[in-house]
């Protein structure tokens, strides 16, 4: 009894260790990468604290989770760097009751950070094998308030809009004209714009009108330009007159 008593704490221990490993991990990265170079929203903070991100990225790169740069997360695409998560978190200034928009689900490490700040968050990601992913893993580990889709971002989700807030996380080389049209008044669109040199930039929609702010340099992933773009809708064939 005594023995089983003891392989159970044991097992348990090192069940805990990695765990509990993983935890520090984060602890220190939101200290030193986020937090030390501004970020002091403490909602952002505790929810960078509390996301695993080591459960984000592919299993051979977890031991490079917590590093101070973006990782690949296969199909050319990449996770953002933490401290560049932070940033664009703490700049939409969410509240708690928001209905966001994000473009470019990835690994869906972004949505799972916002759904712990606002009430809703849909998300829309161009390739089929990584918003399928990110659709199972966030539902695996928990994130009710998030909507995955498969689709292209430049068209936004008109279903659901307006937004309060939209952030999108691969660059286009203009503000797409849907996305500013599906923000509600008042609300915050942050976002990188450019080609070779990007630019974060937070856009505020005021009486229709958007008011830029240019933030800092980036490199973000291109945004993709879907080839399948909404067709045209055919001409009546004459011969059906
Ligand atoms: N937010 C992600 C990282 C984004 S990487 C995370 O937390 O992991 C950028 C993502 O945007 C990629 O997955 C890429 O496939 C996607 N993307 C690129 N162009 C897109 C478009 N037009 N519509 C939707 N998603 C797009």
């Amino acid at each position: 009894m005594k023995r089983c008593v003891f392989f159970l704490i044991l097992l348990s221990a090192i069940n805990a260790y990695p765990q509990d490993n993983y935890s520090r991990q984060r602890e220190r990265m939101v200290e030193t990468q986020i937090a030390q170079r501004g970020v002091t929203d403490e909602r952002v903070l505790a929810a960078m604290k509390k996301i695993p991100r080591h459960k984000f990225v592919p299993i051979y790169l977890r031991g490079f989770a917590h590093r101070d740069s973006p990782l690949p997360i296969g199909y050319n695409q990449t996770i953002s760097q933490p401290y560049i998560v932070g940033l664009m978190s703490q700049l939409l200034e969410l509240r708690g009751n928001e209905k966001v928009l994000e473009i470019g689900t990835g690994s869906g490490y972004q949505a799972a950070v916002l759904s712990l700040l606002c009430r809703e968050v849909y998300t829309i990601e161009i390739l089929k094998p990584l918003a399928d992913s990110a659709r199972r893993r966030l539902e695996q580990l928990g994130y009710h308030n998030i909507e995955v889709k498969h689709g292209d971002g430049y068209l936004g989700w008109p279903q659901y809009a307006p937004f309060d807030a939209i952030i999108v996380t691969a660059a286009p080389d203009q503000i797409p004209p849907k996305l500013v049209e599906q923000l509600k008044e008042g609300g915050r669109m942050v976002l990188p714009v450019g080609k070779y040199f990007q630019t974060l930039k937070v856009v505020r929609k005021v009486k229709g009108q958007i008011k830029e702010e240019n933030i800092i340099p980036v490199r973000f992933v291109p945004m993709i330009k879907s080839k399948n773009k909404v067709k045209p809708k055919k001409k009546k064939c004459p011969c059906s007159e």
